[in-house]
This record gives structure tokens, C-alpha cells and sequence, in this order.
């Protein structure tokens, strides 16, 4: 094994990345050193290297990894669901490193606010161990993350994203306290979206109406057991309300879920709710995301609105029993589209800002 690993380091937005070689760590106690075999780029990685996203600079990005054990530190035996752990197993594991002790992690529930957080892809790589970011050859995983040993039908590309998009949609799926039969719309059909439409189809909800404004996508999501798919690109507010409210028996949808990152499509949303009705923020995760909405009518609707943001350890381990569960009905291994190595990086990026590709996946081995 060579002694150091190789990184792309973002050093300021919008630029190209470098690729920076750093020495492989000692591995401490509790800790574990991983090889990655894949890391697909996440629209908030695509975020803050477009700059819409405050980040410390250098930085190694990716936070949905996958790979294998390199060296175990003292005292790291069992992953987070108690399977015994060795040297060469495949594992993933949260976007965060969080204490456990603090107000958040231990009176709220909210392990993903932790006041001491740490999160993989997000903080920078100035100091010691310095690889703690997924578009690098190697990882450094910290005694505070949650590690999940990975099924074995399950392929690299079909396990990363469940790390960040599918983990934070059966996050919001909790949330919203979806029951089989409901009706759900989801707005958008990226990674989230599908994921979404396979948990809907999955658990038996009666209509899964989706929106976007590509036809591409809003074809590809049926596989995901969509039933109903609106290209709203043309379509005025109230025309799109109408349509939903046709398709729902004239009441609107039980559940509805913003999985685009576009603020202006959340009033539609709300009015496409049923009295009643349950609401999820997913996707604006960049600050300036405004809209505006008549507080009346969540009042006299009586409707409920939850913000979603990453998940809890139980979420990515319930996303990874799912896909192993439903990787032979859903088309999840098409959901990445485009590969790159860790030098074609910046190509990947742009591929993914160019909205041609639903995942981009960085292979470091490639
Ligand atoms: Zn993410």
C-alpha cells in the first residue's frame, strides 16, 4: 500500500479541483481507515461548489461513500446494527460524526444538530487526518459515526446515494407519518424523487402523483412506481392544483414533499394538499430559498409543515434494508448515469450542474 492518498481539494468555488496527496493516518482507537470504491456526488456538493453554499475552504466534498475496510482501530469490532466487522468488508456510513453527550444528541433526538457535529464532505481538510471527504482515495472514520456493514447484492453505485438522498427521504417519510393508501405528490424526480416514488409504490400508497419540468425524468420515475407524472413546465399554479386535485377525487393529496431544491415550487404544493394535509422540505438546502404563502390557509386547513434535514443513524440503516430488499423491482443501479475518476472530477461537476446526469459517481481506483 502506498503511504499517502490522493484527494480533489476544493480550494475556492467554481474552480477546478486539485488534487493534493496527503499521508495515510494512524489508525486511533475507535477509528477505522477506509478505501473508497465510489462517492456520487450530491446536489449539496454540486451546491457549494457553485458557491450557494457556505463551505471552509480546502475541502475534500462527498459525503456518499461507499468502500472497504483498510485497518480497524483498537476497540472497533460490531457496526451500528451489531454485525461483526473485519478488514476488507464493504461498509457506508453517515453523513456525521456526532457526541452523543450533548443537549441535541441526547435530550432532542436530533443527533444530526449535534452541537459538536462533524460531518463527512463538510468540514475542511487543513488539519490531521485531513481525508474526510468521499472524492479521495481514502477515508478516516471517526469514533462518533454510525457504520453499516453493506449487503452484498447490493453494487457500489446503488449503495452511495442511499447515504445521503434515500436516508433523508425515508427521514421525511417518518416525518410525514405516511399510511398505505394515501395519495403522495412529490415534487421533482431527481435521486430524491425516486426514491420517494419506490418507498410510496413500496408501501402501498394509492396515487403517486409526480412533477419536474423534464419529460426524461418524469418517463424514468414510472419505473419507480410513479402513477401519475405532470410536466408542470408550461403549466400555470392553479392548472397544476386542478390537475392534482383531479387525479385525488376532487380533495388533494394526503402528503406532499419538495425534492428539487426550488423554492417557488412550494406554494403549488401546499394548495395540492388535501385539509389536513402533511408537508416536507427536502430539498432547499441553501440559504435565500424564500417563497411566499397565505398563513390563512395553513390555519383554516389546518395543514402541517416539516423541515428535513440529513437523518438519524436508523434512517440510512432502514434506506440500505430497503434497497437490499427491492433492488430487483425498482431500477435503482440506473440511478447513477455518469462515472469519473478523482482526476476528471471537475468534468463531474459540471456534469452534474448540467442536469444531464441523475448521479455522477467518482471511482478514486478508476
Ligand atoms: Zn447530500
Amino acid at each position: 500500500m502506498s503511504k499517502n492518498a490522493r484527494a480533489a481539494v476544493m480550494t475556492a468555488p467554481k474552480t477546478d479541483l486539485e488534487i493534493r496527496e496527503y499521508p495515510l493516518p494512524y489508525v486511533d482507537k475507535g477509528c477505522i481507515l477506509v478505501k473508497i470504491t465510489c462517492c456520487t456526488i450530491c446536489g449539496s456538493d454540486l451546491r457549494t461548489w457553485l458557491g450557494h453554499r457556505e463551505a471552509p475552504t480546502p475541502i475534500i466534498l462527498g459525503h456518499e461513500i461507499v468502500g472497504e475496510i483498510v485497518e480497524l482501530g483498537e476497540g472497533v469490532v460490531y457496526d451500528s446494527g451489531d454485525r461483526p466487522l473485519k478488514v476488507g468488508d464493504r461498509i457506508t456510513w453517515t453523513v456525521m460524526d456526532n457526541c452523543g453527550k450533548c443537549y441535541y444528541c441526547r435530550e432532542k433526538g436530533l443527533m444530526m444538530k449535534c452541537r459538536h457535529l462533524r460531518k463527512y464532505g463538510h468540514d475542511s481538510c487543513v488539519d490531521p487526518p485531513h481525508l474526510v471527504g468521499g472524492f479521495a482515495e481514502y477515508c478516516y472514520i471517526t469514533p462518533g459515526t454510525c457504520v453499516i456493514k453493506t449487503p452484498d447484492n447490493l453494487t457500489d453505485e446503488e449503495v452511495a446515494p442511499a447515504n445521503c438522498a434515500l436516508a433523508t427521504v425515508v427521514a421525511g417519510w417518518e416525518a410525514l407519518g405516511i399510511q398505505p393508501f394515501e395519495s403522495v405528490l412529490i415534487q421533482g424526480a431527481g435521486a430524491l424523487g425516486f426514491y420517494a416514488a419506490a418507498l410510496a409504490k413500496h408501501y402501498g400508497c394509492r396515487r403517486i402523483i409526480v412533477t419536474d419540468i423534464l419529460d426524461n425524468r418524469l418517463e424514468f420515475i414510472r419505473a419507480f412506481g410513479a402513477t401519475d407524472t405532470i410536466n408542470t413546465g408550461e403549466m400555470e399554479d392553479e392548472e397544476i392544483v386542478h390537475a392534482v386535485y383531479n387525479l385525488t377525487g376532487g380533495f388533494g393529496v394526503d402528503c406532499a414533499m419538495e425534492v428539487a431544491g426550488v423554492p417557488g415550487i412550494i406554494p403549488v404544493g401546499l394548495k395540492c394538499l388535501r385539509t389536513g394535509g402533511r408537508y416536507a422540505v427536502m430539498g432547499n438546502a441553501y440559504p435565500g430559498s424564500h417563497f411566499s404563502y397565505d398563513a390563512s390557509d395553513i390555519l383554516f386547513r389546518r395543514l402541517t409543515i416539516k423541515g428535513i434535514h440529513n437523518y438519524d443513524t436508523k434512517h440510512l440503516q432502514m434506506g440500505i434494508d430497503f434497497l437490499a430488499m427491492t433492488h430487483g423491482v425498482f431500477p435503482f443501479k440506473d440511478i447513477v448515469t455518469h462515472r469519473v475518476s478523482l482526476d476528471d472530477i471537475t468534468e463531474g461537476l459540471r456534469t452534474a450542474e448540467s442536469g444531464k446526469a441523475i448521479r455522477v459517481a467518482v471511482l478514486p481506483f478508476r
